[in-house]
């Protein structure tokens, strides 16, 4: 279903029309700029559809269709990306979406949607499920994720403790992730560990003690943990970036001139830039593991000839972030080079991005070995989201690997710590 609505802008007083696309969830948030003067206009339609739409920055009057090609125009909806331009009818958000995945694939996205419809309104509760974890009281944590989840865990032993988080993660962000490869993913790790036991038992774990007893584990567990809410936070502007799952010819990078109905990018450039964080540190986890696998000492770096190699973990894990894959010989993780835009992400770190609301761009300024490039960037903003959906999940695979250790540390090595 569609609703077309007229505003007149609070600013330049010129007239949008506007096309929005009903979505599932009961209380839609919009948000685009008037292409007259910029300005952000603001409404939102809740369960009461036909009621008071909460109008900010603009004010409604009675829409009078068929709209003409002169006014001007944006189309809406929170579940597709939309294009830009003029008012064609018929050509509505909803059907260019079917026109450009399919109605089964557009099926695939709604399952997912509707698990958002309804998981969006827990945010709260979920937030306060991942503290209790990161607290010291187990068993409070316990009896609100097995309320929450509606299962028994085993124990409040450490292993059952940490099964009912990776439950829980699991089950909230299904809709953000490919389920079936994080499964396989998942269980690749742990005969992984075993197998590296029994090659080299003790080297294993060595490096296991040393990433416990610095309490890198621990930090890199709970810096990780506490993202998760934020992406659950940001469900709105990545359903439009969920769609493109399913979109074959997207590519990622290239300059998709789609709109995000709600778009907020200072609200999610710092989340960015922390999923890239806590990736980097992660990154030193997959290397000790890689130099246990062809060197046998997790401190041994390959020799690359052309750069002076790190000399130890703590040494590798100073090196920017850029960097570091170089020294990931003969990868045993294969990592998506895409997750990470490390031109971008330092960019943001060093506020050289700007934001055009009106055209959803993001223009930016990488700075290449030391060099400032004069020459900018572009991006839109769904293609950002895009890019931090990718981040996000690359980061939820490394989160599974550190569950993986950390029941290797249980349950083989028989601590708790
Ligand atoms: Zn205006």
């Amino acid at each position: 279903m569609n609703i077309n609505m007229s505003a007149i802008c609070d600013t330049c007083e010129v007239q949008t029309n506007m096309r929005v696309g009903m979505s599932n969830r009961d209380v839609q948030p919009f948000r685009f700029c008037c292409q007259s003067c910029g300005s952000p206009i603001d409404f939102t339609i809740g369960r009461n559809q036909g009621q008071g739409k909460d109008f900010t920055g603009a004010r409604q009057i009675p829409a009078r269709g068929p709209f003409d090609e002169k006014t001007n125009f944006v189309d809406l909806h929170l579940d597709f990306p939309v294009k830009f331009g003029k008012y064609v009818m018929g050509n509505t958000p909803f059907m260019m979406a079917i026109q450009q995945i399919g109605h089964d694939r557009l099926a695939m996205h709604n399952h997912r949607l509707n698990q958002l419809n309804a998981l969006y309104k827990k945010q709260g509760e979920i937030q306060n499920l991942i503290r209790l974890y990161s607290g010291r009281d187990p068993l409070l944590f316990r009896i609100r994720v097995e309320k929450f989840l509606r299962t028994k865990l085993k124990s409040s032993k450490p292993q059952d403790i940490n099964a009912g988080l990776y439950l829980l993660v699991s089950r909230v962000f299904e809709p953000f992730i490919n389920v079936h490869s994080v499964k396989e993913t998942v269980e690749s790790y742990t005969d992984f560990l075993i197998n590296l036991a029994n090659r080299n038992r003790v080297k294993l774990d060595d490096f296991i003690d040393h990433l416990a007893n610095t309490r890198f584990l621990r930090n890199v567990q709970l810096d990780g943990l506490e993202l998760y809410p934020a992406v659950l936070d940001a469900e709105l502007p990545l359903r439009p970036a969920l769609f493109l799952d399913f979109d074959k010819k997207y590519e990622g990078g290239g300059l998709s001139p789609a709109r995000v109905s709600t778009d907020k990018f200072n609200a999610y450039k710092d989340l960015y830039k922390d999923i890239a964080e806590v990736l980097n540190r992660q990154l030193v986890i997959v290397a000790g593991i890689n130099n246990l696998l062809h060197r046998d000492d997790y401190n041994a770096f390959p020799d690359l000839g052309r750069k002076k190699q790190p000399t130890s973990l703590n040494d590798f894990a100073d090196i920017p972030f850029g960097s570091k894959m170089d020294w990931l010989d003969n990868c045993w993780f294969y990592f998506d080079t895409d997750a990470v835009d490390n031109q971008l992400r330092n960019a943001i770190a060093h506020f050289k991005a700007e934001y055009d609301d009106s055209t959803q761009l993001i223009t930016y300024f990488p700075k290449l070995e030391g060099l400032e490039q004069e020459k900018a960037q572009t991006m839109y903003f769904l293609d950002f989201m895009r890019k931090l959906l990718i981040s996000f999940r690359e980061m939820h695979y490394l989160h599974h690997l550190v569950k993986s250790i950390y029941y290797y540390r249980i349950l083989i090595q028989k601590k708790d710590g």
